[in-house]
């Protein structure tokens, strides 16, 4: 089965290659497909094998541990890139980069996704994450999302309430996200443009974009921001190896180079810890951990 795979097949793939953070030990199977029957081999696979399969869009919300990942990884991006516009609407692959969909379509005078641009992405890890930020997210645009089930058939999902919520997509467990369809509008270039531009100054100013991260580690709690809970309780800067609490925005770990995911994690541990003893507030991960 992984024979008939035409992408490519590569065993103990180191994540650092393929994560934002730049860590994360190795993938026993690592899965590069080229097409819909790829991903369909590699499922089978994994299911003949009983074998866990975690899905790698971007590797921008990822924390892989040291020791890595059992099983098959099915990596994404570019992987169904296509994005065609039809009429007021953008169908895209999983694999497409969401700056790259915000882009063209606003070339063609399309917008109505400007909030998310900044987002490091995959349609796919958009969707998966239901990415966005104080001006909405992507679910508010989204008309239909394709998958494919574990058993490799093809399941169509049209928005439902409950579907989508804090920074997760409830699609099929096991299912893969390979497409879906964006409501968009009419927008003059220059507009989308000036948006755009607006946004990612802010995101400039509030966010370590310069150094590897992951992301928001928590998710803000109800009225409040993590990243104001943890600096309050004394963690900007806080160090374990090379990774660090970021100085810009406490709700954020970066790497200096060479840490390992053990240190994130510390400091990840202890982030929550003194953010309930403190505030009595519990802080829920955004930021995905995967691996053994
Ligand atoms: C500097 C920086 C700034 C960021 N700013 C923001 C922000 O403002 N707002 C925000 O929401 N996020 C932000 N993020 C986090 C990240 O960009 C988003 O979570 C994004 O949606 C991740 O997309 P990805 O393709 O990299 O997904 P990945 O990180 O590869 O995967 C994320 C999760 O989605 C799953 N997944 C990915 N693709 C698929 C698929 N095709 N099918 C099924 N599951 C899938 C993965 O298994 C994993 O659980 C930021 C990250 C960084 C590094």
């Amino acid at each position: 089965m992984l024979g008939e795979i035409r992408g490519e097949v590569r065993f103990k793939e180191l994540l650092t290659f393929h994560t934002s953070l730049r860590l994360g030990g190795p993938a026993d199977i690592f899965v590069v497909p080229q097409d819909l029957d790829d991903i369909r081999h590699a499922l089978c696979f994994a299911d003949r094998e009983q074998l866990p399969v975690v899905v790698v869009g971007g590797g921008n919300n990822l924390l892989v541990t040291d020791r890595g990942l059992r099983g098959v990884v099915l990596r994404l991006d570019g992987c169904l890139g296509r994005v065609e516009f039809q009429g007021e609407e953008a169908v895209a692959g999983a694999g497409a980069g969401l700056s790259a969909l915000i882009r063209e379509a606003a070339a063609l005078n399309l917008g109505g996704i400007e909030w998310l641009a900044g987002i490091p992405a995959t349609v796919g890890g958009a969707l998966a994450m239901n990415a966005g930020g104080p001006d909405g997210v992507i679910a508010d645009a989204v008309s239909a999302a394709y998958f494919l089930h574990a058993d490799g058939t093809l399941g169509e999902f049209k928005p439902a309430p409950g579907a989508f919520a804090s920074r997760s997509f409830n699609f099929p467990p096991g299912a893969v996200v390979v497409g879906c369809r964006l409501r968009l509008h009419r927008r003059p270039l220059a507009e989308i443009q000036k948006d755009i531009r607006a946004r990612l100054k802010v995101k400039k100013v509030s966010q370590p974009l310069a150094l590897a991260s992951a992301g928001p580690v928590w998710k803000d709690p109800p009225g409040q921001l993590a990243s104001r809970l943890i600096e309050r309780a004394g963690l900007k800067g806080k160090r374990f190896g090379a990774a660090e609490v970021s100085t810009k925005n406490a709700n954020f770990v970066v790497n200096r180079g060479g840490a390992g995911a053990a240190d994130v994690l510390a400091l990840i541990d202890l982030a929550r810890q003194r953010v309930q003893a403190q505030f009595g507030v519990t802080l829920e991960p955004e930021i995905r951990i995967v691996g053994e």
